[in-house]
């Protein structure tokens, strides 16, 4: 038992059916129908190998793309390779989520064997507006057909979805009200992980924030300031600039229309707020640069021109904020400084991004962009901790308690 939740070293599995959650969402190309990343697959690989070689009969739910994400809104079916290939034993496949062909499959494994099952979200109570419309109860999701129609062939249930642990759907909150519940190796690793860093950091703990969504970077910074688990807030990205502004500093013209733009002009008015109570905490970019003809430009606050769009943060801060995270012990990380995505404005991101690998510190990384730019840089391999749940590490960050954590505790109290 971790943080409340049974792990896997406390199930007996041998001979027993398995339902196990996973979260191998990736993008899709339709018109190959293959998958334009593996790397969630690649996660869940500890825990599918471990229930196969203990002897169980794993059943593995997933979904793929949604109604809000219809382009990737496809089968599992190449899935199922994908993880064949990397498991080095065979996945079986079926193009049915729960009707009678799935159960069949379900009956006919045996011991050891995997069957992948067809998108869950095909089956309509999984659907995501489902979930913001109707706000099932986890006991309401427990009478979905999904659950009703595939707990009465388990034993127990897996989930190894971290990713996926702020969703409040069927398949993983609803199988944890009627079977014992464990969570996988990957949501095990994910969770205690991050659970850490909010309970215990080792300090000093640093927290860079930077990118564009906002409204996540002032949640998160609100929770970890009043919680006193950071120590420093680095800012930089859009988050920086809209602190900058806040505290009546010039940033150009182009900065501050891209910010009303976005509609993040409330935030503002909360960054001074912020500031105010917990100024000495958040560290503010000193330079700022922009692009002008292709060329990268730089200036310190104070002489930043009046009409820039400003797109990183300058090599001063770069340089700071690298010194403040070399000496952290607990780093925590999510969006970059500025738009790395381009050779002009990617020096800040690359400078922060090479001090997260050199410090001595343990850091953790987070966000879809954030995770783009690790790999671009060649620097996976010297990072403490990537974590593959964007949406599911922020609203953990933001404080609130994880539906799929809560069900899991509930499931806990299932098990004998
Ligand atoms: P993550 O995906 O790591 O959580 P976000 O999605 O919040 O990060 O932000 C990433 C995006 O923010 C990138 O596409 C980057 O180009 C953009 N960005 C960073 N700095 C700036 C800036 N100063 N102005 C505009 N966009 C920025
Ligand atoms: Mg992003």
């Amino acid at each position: 038992m971790r943080f409340g939740i049974k792990t896997l070293d406390e199930a007996e599995v041998r001979g027993k059916t398995v339902l196990c959650r996973v979260d191998i969402n990736q993008p899709v190309d339709r018109a190959k129908g293959t998958l334009k990343s593996i790397n969630r697959i690649q996660a869940c690989v500890p825990t599918v190998r471990e229930l196969s070689d203990r002897g169980a009969k794993v059943v593995l739910m997933a979904h793929q793309g949604s109604d809000i994400e219809y382009k990737n809104f496809y089968t599992t079916k190449p899935h199922a390779a994908v993880l064949q290939q990397l498991l080095g034993r065979e996945v079986k496949w079926i193009d049915d989520v729960c009707g009678p062909a799935a159960r069949e499959a379900i009956r006919a494994l045996k011991d050891g064997e995997i069957l992948l099952l067809d998108n869950v979200r095909f089956v309509s109570e999984e659907q995501t507006l489902f979930e913001m419309k109707l706000c099932l109860t986890h006991e309401q999701q427990a009478k979905t057909l999904l659950v009703e129609k595939l707990a009465p062939l388990a034993d127990l249930y897996v989930c190894d979805a971290f990713a996926a642990a702020h969703r409040d759907q069927p398949s993983l909150c609803g199988f944890e009200q009627v079977l014992p519940s464990y969570m996988g190796r990957l949501f095990e690793k994910e969770y205690c992980t991050v659970s850490q860093v909010m309970e215990a950091p080792v300090r000093p703990c640093v927290f860079v924030l930077g990118g564009a969504k906002i409204s996540d970077a002032f949640l998160m910074m609100n929770t970890v300031l009043s919680r006193g688990v950071a120590d420093k807030i680095l800012t930089g990205g859009l988050v920086g600039n809209i602190f900058l502004t806040a505290l009546g500093k010039e940033i150009g013209s182009g900065s501050v229309n891209f910010i009303l733009k976005s509609n993040y002009g409330e935030y503002i008015e909360k960054a001074k707020e912020l500031y105010a109570q917990y100024g000495e905490k958040i560290v503010l970019p000193v330079d700022l640069a922009w692009v002008e003809e292709g060329q990268r430009r730089e200036a310190a606050l104070g002489q930043v021109p009046g009409d820039i769009t400003s797109l990183d943060v300058g090599s001063k801060t770069a340089e700071m904020y690298r010194q403040e995270i070399l000496s952290a012990k607990t780093v925590f990380v999510n969006g970059p400084m500025g738009v790395f995505e381009q050779a002009p404005s990617e020096l800040g991101t690359k400078a922060v991004w090479q001090a997260l690998a050199d410090t001595e510190g343990f850091t953790v990384l987070g966000g879809g962009d954030s995770i783009t730019a690790t790999e671009k840089y060649g620097l996976a391999s010297q990072m403490g901790y990537i974590c593959t749940g964007g949406g599911a590490l922020i609203r953990f960050l933001t404080g609130e308690e994880l539906p799929v954590v809560k069900a899991l505790r509930h499931g806990a109290e299932l098990c004998k």
